[in-house]
C-alpha cells in the first residue's frame, strides 16, 4: 500500500526529534494515537516534558547561528525537496491524515496535502525575497537589514495538521529561524512520519519536535529565556495562557484562534450554488474547521427554497470509513470532540432551537464504532444563543433569517470571533458593500473556502492576530535592524572640543 521506500506507511512509536536525533522522552510515558473510525491504536507518541523541552530549546539554539546564516539557495533547495518528497508519498501522507483524523481520504488528498505542499513551494521561493530596503539622504545612506528572529515556538492544533505544520514551518524556515514545534497530542501521526523522512534533509537542531500535552511543555517552552517568539494555532483559552507566557519574556505572538463565521445568502443569490457552500462548510472535516461558515444567515425570501435543498443535500451526504474514497464525511477526530459536540446539540434544543435535520449521534452499518455525528441544522436560532456565538467544531450549521442589508451586516460582526464569511449574491456593489461591511480577516464571495495560494489568513478580534499562508507571514518571523552610515567626514561641532 505504502510508496514509502522503507515499506511501512507509519512506525509503531515515535520519540522526540532533538537535534537530528530520535530520543525517548524523559518521563518514559507516551500517548496513544486512535483511529476515530474504529478506535483502533495506530500508534503511539512521546508525552515530553519540561527535560525534553530544555534539550530541544538548547539544540535549536545551538543551531541558529549556523542556519541563520545559510545561503538562501539552501534553504530553498531544502523546502523544494520536501515539497517534491511530498508529492511522491502523497497517498501515504493522505492516508495518514485519514487514519488518525478521520477526515475522508478525498479530502485529505486533494485538499489537505496539496495545501502543505503549497505552502513548501510558496515559501521556497521567500527565501530570496528577504532583502531589506535602502534610503538615500543628502548625508546619509540608511540600510534597513531583514534578520531571522531566533528560535520559534510553534503549537499547532489537530484538525488540519499537515497544514498547520507546513504553515508554520515554512515561513520560519525560508527566514532563517530554528524551531521547537509541538503537535497536538491526538492527532499528529501524519506530522511525525513527515518529520521522520525529513530528518535527513533538515540540518540537526534547525526543527525540533516535542510531542505530548499541552500543558506539560507549554509553559516552559514560551518561557524558556532563548525562545524569541512564538505562533500557536488552537483554542482561546490556550492562547489566553500562550499570551501569559510569552509575557514573561516580552515576546511576540502569533495567533490564530477559530471563529464562528457568518454566511451571507442575498434574496438575488444562485441558490444551489449557495447550498453547496453551505452544505461544504457544514461536512468538509466533519466541521472541525476553523474557518467554517457555521452561522448562515438566509434571507427570508429565498429561505423556505434553500432549506428544503440544503435538508436533501446534507442527508445525502455519505458517511462511512474516511479510508473510502466515496466516503464524503467521516468522525469527529476525537472521543471528546464527539462528546463536545454532542453537549452543544442538547443545548440548541435547550436554548429552543429547531432541529431541521441531524441533530444526534450516526449511527448504522460501519459506523458505531466511531465517533458519527449526523450533519446537522438548526432553525430558529436567533444570535445571541449560545450556538450562534460559541464555536461548536462538528458538522452543525445554525440558520439566522434577516430581511435588511442593514440588519445581517450589524447582526454578522455581532460575534466576538471574525476569521472568514461568504456573501452569496449576483449583484457586484451588494457583495462589496457587504464584504467590506464585515469585521472579518478573509471574505468569499459566491464561494465558500475559496482559498487562493498566497491570500493572508488570519482574524479580527478574538480570532486572533498574526497574518499566515502568506508573505505577510514573513515580518513575524524576522526582525529589521536599521543601520545608518554618515556621510559627512568629521566632528559636527556641537562642542567646544
Ligand atoms: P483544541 O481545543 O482545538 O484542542 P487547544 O488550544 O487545547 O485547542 O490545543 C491546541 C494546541 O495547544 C495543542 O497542541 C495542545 O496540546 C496545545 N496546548 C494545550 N494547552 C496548552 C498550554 N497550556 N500551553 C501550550 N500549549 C497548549
Amino acid at each position: 500500500m505504502s510508496n514509502n521506500p522503507n515499506g511501512a506507511l507509519h512506525q509503531k512509536e515515535y520519540g522526540h526529534l532533538i537535534n537530528g536525533a530520535w530520543v525517548a522522552g524523559d518521563s518514559g510515558k507516551t500517548i496513544d494515537l486512535l483511529n476515530p473510525f474504529n478506535g483502533e491504536k495506530l500508534s503511539q507518541i512521546a508525552a515530553g516534558n519540561s527535560k525534553d523541552v530544555n534539550a530541544a530549546v538548547d539544540a535549536a539554539s545551538n543551531a541558529f547561528p549556523e542556519w541563520s546564516q545559510s545561503s538562501p539557495n539552501q534553504r530553498q533547495e531544502i523546502l523544494f525537496e520536501i515539497a517534491r518528497r511530498l508529492k511522491v508519498r502523497l497517498n501515504d501522507y493522505a492516508m495518514l491524515e485519514t487514519l488518525n483524523n478521520g477526515k475522508p481520504l478525498r479530502e485529505s488528498l486533494h485538499f489537505d496535502i496539496p495545501q502543505a505542499i503549497n505552502q513548501f513551494e510558496l515559501f521556497a521561493g521567500a527565501a530570496f525575497h528577504l532583502h531589506g530596503q535602502s534610503f538615500d539622504y543628502p548625508d546619509a545612506i540608511g540600510l534597513v537589514h531583514r534578520e531571522p528572529i531566533g528560535v520559534c515556538a510553534q503549537i499547532i492544533p489537530w484538525n488540519v495538521p499537515m497544514i498547520m505544520m507546513a504553515c508554520k514551518i515554512a515561513p520560519a524556515l525560508a527566514a532563517g529561524n530554528t524551531i521547537v514545534m509541538k503537535p497536538a497530542e491526538t492527532v499528529c501521526l501524519s506530522v511525525m512520519e513527515f518529520f521522520r523522512e525529513m530528518s535527513d534533509i533538515i540540518p540537526p537542531g534547525v526543527v525540533n519536535i516535542i510531542s505530548g500535552y499541552g500543558p506539560d511543555v507549554g509553559e516552559t517552552l514560551i518561557t524558556h529565556p532563548d525562545v524569541r517568539k512564538v505562533a500557536f494555532t488552537g483554542s482561546i483559552p490556550t492562547a489566553q495562557k500562550v499570551m501569559q507566557y510569552a509575557s514573561k519574556n516580552i515576546i511576540p505572538q502569533t495567533l490564530e484562534l477559530g471563529g464562528k463565521s457568518a454566511q451571507i445568502v442575498c434574496d438575488d443569490a444562485d441558490i444551489d450554488a449557495a447550498v453547496e457552500g453551505a452544505t461544504m462548510s457544514t461536512v468538509l472535516n466533519k466541521g472541525e474547521v476553523c474557518l467554517a461558515g457555521s452561522r448562515l444567515f438566509l434571507h427570508e425570501t429565498i429561505q423556505d427554497e434553500f432549506l428544503e435543498k440544503f435538508k436533501t443535500a446534507l442527508e445525502n451526504i455519505r458517511l462511512g470509513d474516511p479510508s473510502d474514497i466515496a466516503t464524503q464525511m467521516g468522525p469527529q477526530a476525537s472521543v471528546m470532540q464527539r462528546d463536545k459536540v454532542c453537549s452543544y446539540l442538547e443545548l440548541g434544543a435547550e436554548e429552543g432551537a429547531s432541529i431541521l435535520t441531524g441533530g444526534q449521534r450516526a449511527s448504522g452499518v460501519g459506523l458505531d464504532d466511531g465517533n458519527f455525528i449526523q450533519p446537522t441544522i438548526f432553525t430558529n436560532v436567533t444570535n445571541d444563543m449560545r450556538i450562534a456565538q460559541e464555536e461548536i467544531f462538528g458538522p452543525v450549521t445554525c440558520v439566522i433569517p434577516w430581511k435588511e442589508d442593514d440588519d445581517v451586516m450589524r447582526l454578522a460582526n455581532e460575534s466576538n470571533y471574525g476569521l472568514a464569511g461568504g456573501v452569496w449574491t449576483t449583484n457586484l456593489a451588494r457583495a462589496h458593500k457587504i464584504s467590506r461591511s464585515m469585521q472579518t480577516g478573509t471574505v468569499w464571495i459566491n464561494r465558500y473556502y475559496n482559498l487562493k495560494s498566497a491570500m493572508p489568513l488570519g482574524g479580527y478580534k478574538q480570532s486572533g492576530f498574526g497574518r499566515e499562508f502568506c508573505f505577510d507571514v514573513l515580518n513575524h518571523y524576522t526582525i529589521t535592524k536599521s543601520v545608518v552610515i554618515n556621510l559627512q567626514e568629521g566632528a559636527m561641532g556641537m562642542y567646544d572640543q
